[in-house]
C-alpha cells in the first residue's frame, strides 16, 4: 500500500511522477515526496502502529515504498533513555536520550535513511547504489548493500576515522576516498550520479532518503506516549535530519495521532563546521560555506545543502542553536558516558554540549521536557577520547599486588 501521490518541486510547484530524481527541470528547485494525508489519517490509527514489529516500517503508510519491505527490518525502534542523572548534573527535571548509536546495522541514524532509498531503489529496478558520506552513511549503505545484494560505491573523504573506514570496506564494497574533504567529495558524486545509472542514495535518491529520518521524530513521539517533548536537540551536517524531524512531528499532528504544542527544535554544529550556527547568531540572511576543522568528522559539513531548510525550522518551532569546540565535545562524550552509561561519537558530545549550554542560557527551563538526539556510536571514533582517558591500572597476577592496588583506589576515592 502506499499513499504517495508523486514528487513536487519545492519552489515551482510543478508535479513529477515518482522516478529516481531529485531535481526541477524547470528551475532546479528540490523535489519533494508528495503525500496523500487525507486517506493516511483514515487508516492509521496508533493501534495498528502499535501492533506491527518494531523497525522503522511501523509508519509504512508515512514512508514513500511500496510493497511488503524487505530491507531494514531491524532498523529504527532505537531506546528512547530517560537520563536522569544527566538531568540531575543540568538540574533540569525530564531528559531523554534517542539513542541512535544503537540503530541496526551500522549504529548511526543513517540506518534510517538507508533502508528506505535502498528499497526505493530496488523499486526502480536498480542494481548499484551508491553514496558521498562523511563516514557513518558510507557504513549503512555498505552493511545494507551486503544483505540485499546490490552492487555497492561509496565515496569518503581522505582522514576519517580507522573505525568508519573499517566499518564500510569490511562489507566489501568498491570504497573510494577521494583527496579533499567532504564538500569535494559531494560535488564529484554530483558528476558521477549524471553520468551513471547508479542509485546514489543522498543525490539522486535524495527525496526518499530524506522521508526515512522521519521516523526518527515518530518514534520520540510514540515512545513518549504519543505526546511531544517541549525541546529536541538535533546535531547537524548538511540539515537533512533537522528539519525532517520537524516534518515528521508536524504529519503526527496533521494525521490526528499526536496532539498538543509541536516541540521547539535546537540545531548543535561542532564550533568548527558551523556554518549555521554562525549565520543563526548574526542574524545573517546568506549561511557562508566554511573550511571544516573539528574531530567532530560525521558532521564536518562547510556548506550544508539544506542549511537552509535549518534555519527557517530553528525560526519556525521557536528554537536556537549553539556550536561546541573540540574540548567541549570530548567533555561531553565522557559526561554522556559517566552519566548514563551510552558512549557516543563526538556528533553526540556536539549535542550533548550544545543542550547544556542552552539550558545555562535559560532557553530551555528547567521543568521542560528534553530530547537529546544522539545520532552515532563512539565505539567507531575512540581516537578522539583516547588521549584524555586514563589507561587501566597494570599489575602482577598476585592478589598482594590487587590487595595494594585497591587499597590505593579506596583511599583515594575517600580523599
Ligand atoms: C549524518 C549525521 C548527522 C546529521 O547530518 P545531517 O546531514 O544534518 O542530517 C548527525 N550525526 C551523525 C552521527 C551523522 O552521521
Ligand atoms: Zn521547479
Amino acid at each position: 500500500m502506499d499513499y504517495v501521490s508523486g514528487l513536487r518541486c519545492r519552489e515551482c510547484g510543478t508535479d513529477f511522477d515518482q522516478a529516481p530524481v531529485h531535481v526541477c527541470d524547470e528551475c532546479f528547485g528540490a523535489l519533494e515526496v508528495q503525500y496523500d494525508f487525507e486517506r493516511i489519517s483514515q487508516v492509521l490509527t496508533r493501534d495498528l502502529i502499535e501492533s506491527r514489529p518494531r523497525n522503522l516500517w511501523r509508519y509504512r503508510e508515512l514512508l514513500p515504498n511500496g510493497g511488503e519491505p524487505q530491507i531494514g527490518l531491524y532498523s529504527g525502534w532505537t531506546p528512547l533513555v530517560r537520563a536522569e542523572r544527566l538531568a540531575q548534573h543540568w538540574g533540569v527535571d525530564e531528559v531523554y536520550l534517542k539513542d541512535d548509536s544503537a540503530n541496526h546495522p551500522s549504529f548511526s541514524y543513517k540506518d534510517r535513511v538507508v533502508p528506505v532509498a535502498i528499497a526505493k531503489a530496488v523499486e526502480f529496478g536498480m542494481d548499484t547504489v551508491a553514496c558521498a558520506s562523511t563516514g557513518n552513511l558510507a557504513n549503512s549503505v555498505a552493511a545494507h548493500a551486503a544483505r540485499a545484494g546490490l552492487t555497492c560505491y561509496i565515496f569518503i573523504p581522505e582522514g576519517l576515522e580507522q573505525g568508519k573506514v573499517i566499518g564500510s570496506t569490511i562489507f566489501a564494497p568498491n570504497a573510494v576516498t577521494v583527496r579533499g574533504n567532504y564538500d569535494a567529495v559531494d560535488r564529484l558524486c554530483s558528476e558521477i550520479a549524471d553520468r551513471y545509472p547508479w542509485a546514489f542514495v543522498n543525490i539522486n535518491l535524495r527525496p526518499y532518503y530524506i522521508q526515512g529520518a522521519k521516523t526518527f521524530g515518530y518514534e520520540i513521539a510514540e515512545q513518549l506516549g504519543w505526546r511531544f517533548p517541549d525541546h529536541v536537540v538535533v546535531p547537524t551536517a548538511g540539515g537533512t535530519l533537522l528539519p525532517t524531524v520537524a516534518r515528521a512531528f508536524a504529519e503526527l499532528a496533521q494525521v490526528g495521532l499526536v496532539g498538543g504544542d509541536l516541540p521547539r527544535i535546537h540545531c548543535a554544529q561542532a564550533a568548527g563546521a558551523s556554518p549555521i550556527i554562525q549565520a543563526l547568531h548574526s542574524d545573517a540572511d546568506v549561511i557562508k560555506p566554511v573550511k571544516p576543522d573539528t574531530i567532530a568528522k560525521s558532521i564536518a559539513i562547510g556548506d550544508p545543502g539544506d542549511g537552509y531548510d535549518v534555519l527557517a525550522t530553528l525560526q519556525a518551532s521557536g528554537g536556537w542553536g549553539e556550536s561546541a569546540t573540540d574540548v567541549e565535545i570530548v567533555n561531553a562524550i565522557q559526561l554522556l558516558a559517566r552519566t548514563e552509561g551510552i558512549f557516543t561519537e563526538p556528533a553526540g558530545g556536539a549535542t550533548l554540549a550544545a543542550t547544556g549550554k542552552l539550558i545555562d542560557q535559560g532557553r530551555i527551563a528547567p521543568n521542560e521536557s528534553i530530547v537529546v538526539s544522539i545520532t552515532g556510536n563512539g565505539y567507531k571514533t575512540v581516537d578522539a577520547v583516547a588521549a584524555s582517558l586514563p589507561g587501566p591500572h597494570v599489575i602482577d597476577a598476585n592478589l598482594a599486588d590487587f590487595n595494594n592496588l585497591q587499597q590505593d583506589l579506596h583511599s583515594r576515592q575517600d580523599r
